[in-house]
């Protein structure tokens, strides 16, 4: 990357597949700009996962660009079973979703009723009569008749043919599976071990949740931090203690546009980035970003809006998923997102965040910092971050226009803050003189072309005072 292009605020990350995977996309992608790779489990075998995760690794450090890896872990997902053939369901007609091998009853005359296997033992004593059951993204739409202990009984609304292992939708039902399965375990033993950066919880419906998986990583040593998808309507219920438990949050929109009324989709998104501006916590828009571009080389008009929309939020992060795991365009998608976000960053308004629950004197001396960057024009923040708690409290505050540079001496560090908006994160050892790591800072920031003689720092650090560690906001010249 040409080290003079100025910073893009807004993060990319993109999910990786059969069209991202080689060493030679890899590097493309890294080089673009992309800050995170995802391996969605969901498809995932675990050699695959390792191979993967090692080949990130690699390129990263043959390019000079270290990114984060976040394994996104499946939860609670129902599924339908095994057909045959495609099942061509048409609408009026009656359907059965088994629970148990040969569980579906005969019609009322005595007719067979075609039926599949559901993954859900549990499904007959969630769902009531009058729910609706969508399956495979919504496609297919079921209302339920009846039920009993091995079955439930449907009439097809929407006509469509039913294959194999489809996913399917209870919009409304409280669903009382676990949040962290078995094959969630096993596949974020496997992402510990390799060293992966965040682990996304799917369809997380409460603090709980978050919590258990929390202790799950500690209890392995893994410093992941946890990314929460809400992705129905029982998260949206807990929005506010489902933020406040997490480290981040993800705006899963494929399933929640299937689970909430369509019309709800940008409203629960607007209060969700809001809410997590105001709590500081980090937040990704995600799915359909670039979804015509899984196939066509340019984005549509809605498209592009709907980007530019995230980065009028203020959005930590754009996602990528389908348009990098099958699409014909992965890079081009990496290189309209950059373009998209660059472009709407120097449109105003031009404030900061003041984020409601963020308390304590910390936040509020970086938070004079970002007021003085607010102040003085073409001023650039520094931090010294040996956790990413500086970095991430700079970050929280949402600087306008002066970019975020972060030093720290741990490379786990430098990939989670890959995820924040504004931050651009440099490794650097962080000595016991922090007058002499300053100077440090400076030197590499110059080496990199990040700054030039005569530019005004405002460097948020410990310094040594007497001999105790304090706070301090310092202004400077480069000279
Ligand atoms: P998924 O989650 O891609 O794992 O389904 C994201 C979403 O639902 O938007
Ligand atoms: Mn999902």
């Amino acid at each position: 990357m040409n080290p003079l292009t100025p910073l893009r605020r807004t993060k990319i990350i993109f999910t990786l597949g059969p069209a991202t995977e080689s060493e030679e996309m890899l590097e493309k992608l890294i080089l673009a700009g992309a800050d995170v790779a995802r391996l969605n489990m969901a498809h995932a075998k675990h050699d695959w996962t390792r191979a993967v995760i090692r080949r990130i690794r690699a390129v990263s450090k043959k390019v000079g660009r270290e990114i984060a890896i976040m394994m996104d872990i499946k939860g609670p997902e129902i599924r339908t079973g095994d057909v045959e053939a495609p099942i061509e369901l048409k609408v009026g007609e009656t359907f059965d979703f088994t629970v148990k091998p040969g569980g579906n009853g005969a019609g009322e005359n005595g007719e067979e009723i075609r039926s599949v296997n559901v993954n859900y033992q549990d499904l007959v004593n969630d769902i009531s009569v009058g729910d609706i059951v969508l399956v495979d993204s919504g496609l297919m739409r079921f209302e339920v008749l009846a039920k009993d202990k091995n079955h439930i009984r449907c009439k097809v609304l929407t006509p469509g043919a039913l294959s194999s292992r489809r996913h399917i939708n209870l919009p409304g039902v409280k669903v009382n599976l676990p949040s962290f399965t078995e094959k969630d375990r096993l596949d974020t033993l496997v992402g510990i071990e390799e060293g992966i950066d965040f682990v996304a919880l799917s369809f997380v419906r409460e603090a709980k949740d978050i919590v258990q998986l929390r202790e799950f990583l500690a209890n392995n040593k893994s410093q992941a931090k946890i990314i929460a998808k809400i992705e129905d309507q029982t998260a949206i219920a807990n929005l506010e203690e489902i933020i406040q438990a997490t480290d981040s949050l993800m705006v899963a929109r494929g399933d929640l546009g299937i689970e909430c009324p369509l019309e709800e989709l940008p409203v629960i998104q607007r209060r969700a980035v809001k809410s997590c501006l105001d709590y500081g916590k980090p937040v990704i828009i995600a799915t359909h970003t670039l979804e015509s571009m899984i196939s066509s080389p340019v984005p549509t008009r809605a498209e592009i809006t709907d980007v530019a929309n995230a980065v009028y939020e203020k959005a930590d992060c754009v996602m990528l998923s389908g348009e990098t795991t099958v699409g014909k365009y992965p890079l081009e998608c990496v290189q309209v997102l950059d373009k998209i976000a660059r472009r709407i960053e120097q449109e105003g308004p031009f404030e900061f965040a003041e984020p409601e629950h963020l308390t304590g004197d910390r936040i509020k001396l970086l938070h004079s910092a970002v007021l003085l960057a607010h102040q003085i024009p073409d001023s650039i923040l520094v931090t010294f971050t040996r956790h990413g708690t500086m970095a991430g409290g700079l970050a929280a505050l949402r600087p306008a226009l002066a970019p975020i540079f972060a030093m720290t001496n741990s490379i786990e560090v430098l990939r989670q803050l890959r995820l924040l908006r504004g931050v651009e994160p440099y490794l650097l050892p962080l000595g016991s003189d922090p007058d002499q790591t300053i100077g440090s800072a400076i030197f590499l920031l110059r080496k990199e072309g990040r700054i030039e003689v005569g530019d005004k720092l405002i460097i948020a650090t410990d310094i040594l005072a007497a001999d105790r560690l304090v706070n301090s906001v310092q202004l400077r010249t480069v000279r």
